[in-house]
């Protein structure tokens, strides 16, 4: 039985829509776990939205975006380097956009793949990948198929480095601008400032910015009474009280376990915790499964499938095949089924 994500589809939808007609130039970022709903529906979606360009961050994510149905454009995020040759095989792929953060590996791609369609990074506050503009003439550019320059900036990017930098850039060549982690507002101010091209890479704020078109379930597996004291699981750990074993849906394969909703020092503390095998952490160790109104404590560490909570007193308060909410995070979570209602 499933870990379930259920999408209320007319609700995704129109918020999908309203954030592409605030954000004119929007490419929609679908990577890694596909922020919950997996690549292929995501693919899927930007399809049916008529957009023609969506990102992914590497290489290899770009057979799934093609079997979820999107035949346009694809921005590979993640900066190219000589020794990925998945990302090299791409480069004579001419609906492939190649992301290049490096002088020497703009020229040897250059070089190697002449007219390969390529962004190049700028260095921002982020300090993650990119160069300067000054590294570059515009004579860097002319062999390969010049698509714009891009501005990866962190979580609240600043409207006034999005425009410095972009600035900068369009003095050494003139061409589109794609940023990212800009607000609405600011994005729009640069888009006017700039007077090129511009697009905005957008992931969270797109797929995961209206809360209530999706929830995550668990369902109920099995029942055990178990006595105060009692031995369970794979630990054998002692039942804190008298109370019950639920065994629900959702395990480490799913990364729910991970997802506990508690401040990083107290995980810290936990993990300390149970490395010692003093799992007496029963009862402190909050699961991310709600029953009976409130999350419940992990029995023992969870499973590769499914996990052993525990509900202390006479009643369980579920029975088994029920579902239950799970406050899943969706960059971490993966569902074993989407449901769309
Ligand atoms: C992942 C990523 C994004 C999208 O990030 P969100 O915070 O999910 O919107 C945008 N740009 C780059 C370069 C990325 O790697």
């Amino acid at each position: 039985m499933p870990l379930t994500l259920t999408v209320d589809r007319t609700r995704w939808q129109t918020h999908l829509r309203g954030l592409l007609e605030d954000v004119p130039g929007l490419v929609p970022v679908a990577k890694g776990n596909g922020y919950g709903f997996g690549l292929r529906m995501l693919a899927t979606e930007t399809a049916r939205l008529g957009l023609r360009t969506l990102a992914v961050g590497v290489a290899q994510e770009v057979a799934a975006v093609r079997a979820g149905g999107f035949a346009g454009d694809v921005v590979v995020l993640n900066p190219w380097r000589p020794f990925d040759d998945a990302a090299t095989a791409l480069l004579d792929d001419s609906r492939i956009i190649t992301t290049v953060s490096r002088a020497e590996d703009l020229r040897a791609v250059a070089a190697s793949h002449a007219h390969a369609r390529v962004i190049v990074e700028i260095e921002t506050s982020m300090h993650r990948h990119g160069l300067r503009p000054d590294e570059l003439s515009e004579r860097d550019l002319a062999d390969l198929t010049f698509e714009g320059w891009a501005v990866h900036l962190p979580a609240s990017g600043s409207l006034e480095e999005a425009k410095r930098l972009a600035s900068a850039a369009l003095a050494v060549k003139r061409a589109p601008v794609w940023v990212s982690h800009l607000s609405v507002s600011d994005y729009r101010a640069l888009r006017t400032a700039l007077g090129v091209r511009t697009h905005m890479r957008i992931g969270t704020r797109l797929w995961l910015g209206e809360k209530r078109a999706y929830t995550t379930t668990a369902t109920v597996l099995d029942l055990h009474r178990v006595r105060s004291g009692e031995r369970l699981g794979y630990h054998q750990v002692k039942a804190p009280r008298d109370g019950w074993i639920v065994v629900v849906s959702g395990g480490t394969a799913h990364g729910v376990a991970m997802a506990a909703p508690t401040p990083q020092r107290s995980l810290r503390q936990r993990g300390v915790t149970v490395a010692q095998g003093v799992l007496d952490a029963l009862g402190r160790s909050l699961s991310p499964f709600a029953i009976g109104g409130r999350k419940r404590a992990f029995a023992e560490p969870p499973h590769m499938h499914s996990s052993m909570v525990f509900v202390a007193g006479a009643d369980a308060g579920v029975r088994i095949g029920d579902e239950v909410p799970v406050t899943a995070r969706m960059t971490t979570v993966t569902a074993d089924e989407v449901r769309m209602v």
